[in-house]
């Protein structure tokens, strides 16, 4: 039987750009339907946009610092609708890009939503019914709004980028990585920022003593963490003031409520379950290691399958997805010594395991820790201290663990994570000539 495409994809976001335009490389007709914009979350309203922000609010303290270093620094107004507008033309103009790569490989853009009916066919939101020999489940996540009283007084990340204006105080409810970076970079532009969490823990798998020390330097900035408690209703005052009751009984007062307290797979209404897709609990598309449904001519990649979900992995999965069925190369992705980072102020980045998974596995390790200032620090007056925490296998010296909290840490852990993935051992290290002055070499001269 002849169909439409080869490929159908439902999502343009990192996953189904890269997986489409591969396919479409290796021969195969492929089309990429999208309800939103081509680009998907990183791009339009995640990582890209997010770290343009990070970038605008360290400028907080680079231009408080630079007076230490001679500068003569006038005082400094900050312009919200500036650097919003600014980001905001940013990520139209990689959306573009991305619309030219895709037209350019030959994928045909359905802007539209699309969800599965068959094995090997998806109906378009205009009605319109495609065939393809394979489907592409590449739609993503959806943050998780709280269910409570007055809950659609809050935000999430998809307008954050958004604002009209800057609010005075902020609550914003999680305490993973992206609640994190906002509550860093709405600190810096000045305003109140209160974290609400469920637990006692933030940045759950990250690790303890780095975690530990960002929420000490936050602390140290101005923000504040407020643990164990969840929202019982959310008022709103004819001021336009929102006070959120809690589970502990207390009280916070704001003018912007942000959710940042879990990203689910987008599978709602997608047709899934009727076609004979397994899901998971929580929705996720269930795969093997090729990225394989229960139904053999769907497959899906990303966020909606619910492995890691970070937009490198995202694109990995896409590309051996596309390589294995379409071109002469099969192959998966390897999920061990994937880097995380946190962009928060400083930013924190790691790789491989915690002390606390190698203290759950009783594996004998060796770990060595770095506590140092910065130079820059020092001569800025600044108190904030750095950590980079190294965990070896005892048996043989590898670094199997790599933790850090800092300036710069994730741009120094991409190049070490090299080194941990390659099986390097602390020896290797130490072996290394120090890079002096910087604050990489710290790397070398662990004890
Ligand atoms: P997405 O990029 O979400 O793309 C899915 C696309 O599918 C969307 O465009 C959506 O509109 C579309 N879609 C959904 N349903 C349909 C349908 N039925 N029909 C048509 N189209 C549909 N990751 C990092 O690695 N580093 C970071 O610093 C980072 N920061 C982040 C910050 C924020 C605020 C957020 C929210 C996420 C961040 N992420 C980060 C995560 C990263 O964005 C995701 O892991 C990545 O985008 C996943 O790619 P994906 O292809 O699975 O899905």
């Amino acid at each position: 039987m002849t169909h439409d495409y080869d490929l159908f994809t439902i999502g343009a976001g990192s996953g189904g750009v890269r997986a489409s335009r591969v396919a479409a490389a290796h021969g195969a007709r492929v089309a990429v339907a999208e309800e939103f914009r081509v680009g998907g979350t990183c791009v339009i309203r995640g990582c890209v946009p997010k770290k343009l922000l990070v970038y605008g609010a360290h400028f907080a303290e680079d231009l408080a610092d630079a007076r230490r270093f001679g500068w003569d620094v006038p005082t400094c107004a900050f312009s919200w609708p500036t650097l919003r507008d600014n980001v905001l033309a940013e990520v139209d103009r990689l959306n573009g890009l991305y619309k030219q790569t895709l037209g350019n490989a030959g994928v045909d853009i359905l802007h539209e939503r699309a969800e599965v009916v068959g094995p090997n066919e998806v109906r378009l939101a205009s009605g319109r019914t495609v065939t393809a020999k394979h489907i592409l489940i590449a739609t993503g996540a959806r943050p998780v709004v709280p269910e409570c009283e007055g809950c659609e007084h809050g935000i999430t990340s998809n307008e954050v980028f958004h604002l009209p204006e800057l609010p005075k105080r902020l609550v914003i409810a999680g305490g993973g990585y992206i609640a994190n970076e906002f509550a860093g970079i709405f600190n810096e532009f000045g305003v109140d920022v209160t974290i609400l969490n469920r637990s006692d823990t933030l940045l759950r798998g990250y690790e303890r003593e780095v975690v530990e020390r960002l929420q000490s330097i936050s602390t140290d900035k101005g923000i504040r963490f407020h643990m164990g408690a969840v929202f019982d209703r959310i008022e709103k005052r004819s001021d336009g003031t929102l006070v959120s009751h809690l589970s502990d009984g207390t009280s916070l007062e704001s003018d912007l409520i942000l959710y940042a307290i879990g990203r689910v797979p987008q599978t709602e209404g997608l047709g899934l379950e009727a076609a004979g897709v397994e899901l998971a609990r929580n929705g996720a598309v269930v795969v093997d290691d090729a990225s394989q449904s229960s139904v053999p001519s769907i497959h899906a990649v990303g966020d909606v399958t619910d492995r890691i979900q970070l937009t490198p992995v995202a694109i990995r999965e896409g590309q051996a997805f596309a390589d294995t069925v379409f071109g002469d190369v099969a192959h998966t992705v390897d999920y061990r010594c994937v880097p995380a980072a946190v962009f928060s102020h400083p930013p924190m980045a790691g790789v491989g395991v915690t002390e606390a998974e190698v203290r759950a596995q009783r594996r004998e390790v060796t770990i060595y820790r770095s506590d140092f200032r910065a130079m820059k620090n020092v001569l800025a007056g600044r108190e904030e201290r750095g950590l980079y925490k190294m965990i070896c296998d005892a048996s043989d010296g590898r670094v199997i663990g790599l933790h850090m909290i800092g300036p710069d840490a994730p741009e120094i852990l991409q190049a070490a994570a090299i080194a941990v993935k390659a099986g390097l051992t602390k020896a290797d290290f130490d072996a290394t000539v120090a890079l002096h002055p910087s604050m990489a070499e710290e790397l070398v001269l662990m004890r």
